[in-house]
Formats: C-alpha cells, sequence, structure tokens
C-alpha cells in the first residue's frame, strides 16, 4: 500500500506501540479469568488492578471510581441512563446541541419516557458559556451533560465554571471527555466533575474499551447486572488485555503533551500554506470554533460553495485521509448538528471538513494536506 497521510485521528488513532506489547501477553500466555481464586489468575487480576491505579493516577481519581467500559458510546449511555434512572424528583437533564450522537440520543431516549431535557445552545465560537448553562438551571434539574473538548470543531468548554453552577442548584455534573483525554490535562478534581467518559482509541489505545469515572458516593444505577465485576455496576468478564494497553497509552499520551507545541506549528504551517495559495486573501474558507481555546491539531475549516464531501473523496484519491464531521456519522451527508449550532453562514456549511493531526505527522504532511486542499478547490 502506498504510504498515506493520516489526518483523521479525531475519528481513531494508530494503537501505540507500548500498549501493543503490553496486551499482547494477556491474548496468549495470561488468559485466566481474573474473577477466579486459582494461582493462574493472580497476574491477570494484578494487571487489572494495576491498570486501573494508573488510570486513576493520570485523571487524580482514586482507582475505586474508575468502571471500565467498551467505550466512549457506552461510558455516555451509562452516565446519562444511568443518573437519570436513579434520580427521585429533580429528573430535569441539561445537556448542549453540540454533544456527540452517544449523549444526544440517549437524552432523545430519556425525552420519550417523560424526562424533561434542555439542549444549551453553543455560541458561535462553538462554546457553552455559565450564563448559558444558568439560564437553564432549576432546582428540577438532576445531571447537567457538557463535553469536554467538541470533536468536529474542538473548541474546548469551560467545565470548571460550568460544575459550580450546577453544583450550586444540587445537579450532578458529567462530561464526555472522549475527545479531550489523553490531549488536554484532564483532572476530576480541579473541574469538580461527578462523571466522565472516555475512551481508549482516541488516546492511542485498542478500539472498544474506555472507562466511566464516577465519583464515589455519585447515585447512579448500574449498566449491566450480572457478576461481581466493576464493583457489581458492570458486569461482565473484563477485556483485561485492551484495559491495560488503555491504561499504556493514557500514561504514554501524557508523555505527549509536549508535542503541543508540534501539533500547533503543523496546524500553523498547513493555514499558512492555504493563505499562501490565496485562499484566504479571497476569503474563501472559515476556521471553525474557538481558535484560541481548542484541541490542538484539530482544525475544523469550511470551504465556500464546496462539497465537503466532494474534498474529501478527492482528497483520498490523493492518499489523505480526513473527515467532514462525526466519523460516526459518516453515513449521513446532511450538515451536521454542531455546524448548524455555530452558524456557520449558509454558502460554507456543506463545505466544512474536519483535519485532526497528531505528532506522528509532519510539517511536509502539513504542506501537502494545504497544497491538495488548494488544488481540488481550485479546479
Ligand atoms: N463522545 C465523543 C465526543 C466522541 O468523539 C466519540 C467518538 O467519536 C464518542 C463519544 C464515542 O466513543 P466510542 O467510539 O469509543 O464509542
Amino acid at each position: 500500500m502506498n504510504k498515506i497521510i493520516y489526518a483523521d485521528n479525531a475519528a481513531t488513532t494508530k494503537l501505540n506501540s507500548k500498549a501493543y506489547n503490553a496486551m499482547l501477553p494477556y491474548l496468549t500466555e495470561q488468559y485466566g479469568n481474573p474473577s477466579q481464586p486459582y494461582s493462574f489468575s493472580r497476574n491477570v487480576k494484578h494487571a487489572l488492578k494495576e491498570a486501573k491505579d494508573c488510570i486513576a493516577n493520570c485523571i487524580n481519581a482514586s482507582p475505586n471510581e474508575i468502571f471500565f467500559t467498551s467505550g466512549g458510546t457506552e461510558s455516555d449511555n451509562w452516565a446519562i441512563k444511568g443518573c437519570a434512572f436513579a434520580f427521585k424528583d429533580r429528573k430535569k437533564i441539561i445537556t448542549s446541541d453540540i454533544e456527540h450522537h452517544a449523549i444526544i440520543r440517549s437524552c432523545e431516549f430519556l425525552h420519550s419516557l417523560n424526562y424533561p431535557v434542555n439542549y444549551i445552545k453553543a455560541n458561535n465560537k462553538g462554546v457553552i458559556t455559565s450564563d448559558a448553562l444558568a439560564n437553564y438551571i432549576t432546582s428540577d434539574t438532576g445531571l447537567v451533560s457538557v463535553m469536554l473538548a467538541n470533536n468536529e470543531i474542538g473548541s474546548i468548554q469551560p467545565i470548571s465554571e460550568l460544575t459550580k453552577i450546577a453544583h450550586k442548584s444540587g445537579s450532578l455534573f458529567h462530561t464526555d471527555a472522549v475527545q479531550a483525554i489523553g490531549h488536554i490535562n484532564v483532572d476530576v478534581k480541579q473541574m469538580d466533575v461527578d462523571l466522565l467518559s472516555a475512551s481508549a482509541h482516541k488516546f492511542g489505545g485498542p478500539r472498544g474499551i474506555g472507562f466511566l469515572f464516577i465519583r464515589k458516593g455519585t447515585n447512579i444505577l448500574p449498566y449491566m447486572n450480572g457478576g461481581s465485576q466493576e464493583q457489581y455496576m458492570r458486569a461482565g468478564t473484563e477485556n483485561v488485555a485492551a484495559i491495560v494497553a488503555m491504561a499504556v497509552a493514557l500514561k504514554e499520551s501524557l508523555n505527549q503533551y509536549a508535542n503541543t507545541f508540534k501539533l500547533i506549528s503543523l496546524e500553523k504551517a498547513l493555514i499558512n500554506r492555504l493563505s499562501e495559495n490565496k485562499l484566504v486573501y479571497n476569503k474563501d474558507y472559515i476556521i471553525n470554533g474557538a481558535v484560541e481555546n481548542k484541541l490542538p491539531g484539530l482544525l475544523s475549516l469550511s470551504f465556500k460553495n464546496i462539497e465537503g464531501e466532494t474534498l474529501l473523496h478527492r482528497l483520498d484519491l490523493m492518499g489523505i485521509m480526513i473527515s467532514t464531521g462525526a466519523a460516526c456519522d459518516s453515513v449521513k451527508t446532511e450538515v451536521s448538528h454542531v455546524i448548524k449550532s455555530i452558524d456557520v453562514p449558509a454558502q460554507y456549511r456543506n463545505g466544512t471538513i474536519r483535519i485532526s493531526l497528531n505528532y506522528e505527522n509532519t510539517i511536509d504532511e502539513a504542506i501537502k494536506i494545504a497544497d491538495s486542499i488548494s488544488k481540488v478547490i481550485k479546479a
């Protein structure tokens, strides 16, 4: 296969090589069920404990506040439904209109069961402000869920300001940190969140594994009923190899924060090249989201009178992998709810693409992406 330029790391990432090596023994020799009391399972049980300790340490939580799940979608579903089903009087849920569908559709499901749900509109930078939350919060609000960083435009939300408002009114606060964790600092105590969702494949871990942080004492129902795994909260034999790899990948990704500067310089090189190619001069595109406070390496661009879908396919033919928005919705060609919410002007909406770089991309690749985009657009 010819070498591709992979610039869709917000969709999924390459498995970190240390994470890959760490998981191998648990797929081959160390296959004992961690719940068994015999000596063959002792190492496996210990590996699970170490993984949990490591993950807890990375986000400033306690190990018994980390619950393994099958990924971001499950963590989000559990957080929203598990809290809602535990509510007695405070049944209202507040979320934002730029959340991932794992949150939005969980809320829609609860709404169909007569739970009141409010969606806060993001401002035109893709930010949910504390004033906006304050307008919605009432004494019957049981849960507020606002993502830490948006998956389509990268805008980072002021979570610690939002948790203050939620907690003042006695509501719980959940954040979907799936895109943020491993890319920016995540500290559950500093943000003061009650629940936080994460998914390994967004930070160099395997697909199909994630976790939900549940602050000790939070009123939430179990997600899966069955065995005693995960403190009876999420039953099912653990995917030990994936869990071990997730912990290694998360720890490794913390060492990569230093690469933030590299990501910023890659973005700059790409934007400067588009500008040199006269795209900026002609006002042919806009950069979406909170440019000054967003995920490093994630660029959402909307091109005037261009089909983002066509651009994606032309770039694919040139060996460049980008996306038009959220990967999980690539079957739909309509404009995403995030792009609509932040009021991207009509002529630009359909021409939206997301480029998500990681530290393995090079300046040459960033320039090649810009040149290829310019070539397609000029053609
Ligand atoms: N939440 C956000 C913000 C995401 O970006 C994604 C995946 O794109 C998910 C949740 C779902 O995660 P997973 O693919 O692990 O189910």
